[in-house]
């Protein structure tokens, strides 16, 4: 689960990392309010969305005067703001955050995420920061320092303060540096992060740190265990189709392709998708309908992927294991009437009663193509997709 800057910001201070003063609004009033309480001289109005790139998208103005506060939070909320996270139809901005102007002297990244591997949360940390750090990343990948954090000891200071020096933070800095950076991962860890970023950290003029950008996302298992996490949720982030199938008890992500992918079990779910991309196929989502698979479900799951203005084909692909399926195909036959199928679709049955399964799908009269195997049912579909 993605959050927003300004909500990231409130849990860093929480653990000690220092971040400019700033306020959320939702209006171009409460936005020179805004400025006009923080006081000063400069103020830089942010849009808030779940996607980074914003300072390159024309999300992020540092702005002069009240009047200039009101001109930008004009220009910026409602929006269509576009970075490389967004897609190109962009993100409407409904919220900003305006917050005090800082006198940045230098730039630097910092970022944690788990390394499966070697079962640690790694950091990451590079002179380099701002808004350029992919390219960093992708050309000189020697700036970017990690150190992998024995998750018994924590972050040693030690550690913390070699990392700081390593990029080049000036000496009478490398205490705030260590409190940052230790901030930083005891919150990741006690809020149970899956990615925590400061990009970029910045030393001011004054000689103080501060944490300019702040980014997380949270694992969705944990946060039965976070109500003050769950309570971030910002329903207008989120994919339509995924808020609806949670609803329902489905696990679905939205892709890019043109093959709605209908599945029992994340695992076959998976090689689904990979098989059409095998065939020169692309899948429209990632779906599992779970174990239970009712018609209830299914009809939902049809509904959704038909949803899609991009979807050309569907393939169910089922295994009954403890479902029959000759329920699954009842459930397929009732679903597809009931939503008026508008793309072909290929159902692939395998396991216990799929011959009774497929009479039911042959008897329907619909006009299911079958698949005999994986193989064969992704070739039909990726054909039926080209073939519109
Ligand atoms: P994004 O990563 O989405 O582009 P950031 O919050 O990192 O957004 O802002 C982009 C750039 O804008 C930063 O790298 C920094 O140079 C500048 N910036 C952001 N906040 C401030 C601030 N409070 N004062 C001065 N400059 C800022
Ligand atoms: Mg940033």
């Amino acid at each position: 689960m993605k959050i927003h800057e300004y909500q990231g910001k409130e849990i860093l201070r929480q653990f000690g990392v220092p971040t400019p003063r700033g306020m959320q609004c939702i209006s171009v009033d409460e936005a020179v309010i805004a400025a006009q309480q923080l006081g000063g001289t400069a103020w830089v109005v942010k849009a808030q969305i779940h996607a980074g790139g914003r300072g390159k998208g024309g999300g992020v103005k540092v702005t002069r005067s009240l009047e200039e506060v009101r001109s930008v939070a004009q220009q910026i909320l409602g929006m269509h703001l576009v970075t490389h996270q967004t897609g190109k139809e962009g993100q409407v901005v409904r919220r900003l955050l305006v917050e005090e102007g800082a006198q940045i002297v230098k730039e630097y990244y910092l970022g944690m995420v788990i390394d499966r591997s070697r079962q640690r949360v790694v950091l990451l940390a590079s002179s380099e920061g701002g808004m350029e750090v992919e390219e960093v990343a992708a050309h000189t990948p020697e700036k970017i320092h990690k150190v992998w954090i024995d998750p018994v000891a924590g972050l040693r200071d030690a550690e913390a303060d070699t990392v700081a020096q390593n990029i080049g933070i000036p000496t009478a800095a490398i205490a705030q540096a260590r409190t940052v950076l230790q901030g930083l991962y005891r919150a990741f860890v006690e809020k149970d992060a899956m990615l925590a970023e400061i990009n970029p950290l910045v030393l001011l003029a004054d000689g103080r740190v501060l944490a300019l950008d702040a980014k997380f996302n949270f694992d969705s298992n944990a946060l039965y265990r976070h109500p003050e996490i769950v309570a971030y949720r910002d329903l207008d982030e989120e994919d339509p189709a995924e808020i609806e199938a949670s609803k329902f008890d489905l696990s679905y992500i939205s892709l890019d392709g043109d093959i709605g992918c209908l599945v029992n079990g994340a695992g076959l779910a998976m090689a689904t998708m990979d098989i059409i991309k095998l065939y020169g196929g692309n899948p429209a989502n990632f779906l599992d309908v779970g174990g239970g698979a009712s018609k209830e479900k299914v009809t939902e799951a049809f509904k959704l992927m038909l949803k899609n203005p991009n979807l050309k084909a569907i393939l169910v692909n089922i295994f009954g294991g403890i479902m029959k399926c000759d329920v699954i195909a009842e459930g397929v036959v009732a679903a597809a009437r009931e939503v008026h199928l508008s793309v072909p679709l290929v159902v692939r049955l395998e396991g216990t009663n799929v011959e009774l399964g497929k009479k039911i799908l042959v008897e329907s009269g619909l006009p299911i193509i079958s698949g005999n195997d994986m193989a064969d049912a992704a070739q039909k579909v990726v054909a039926a997709a080209r073939g519109r």
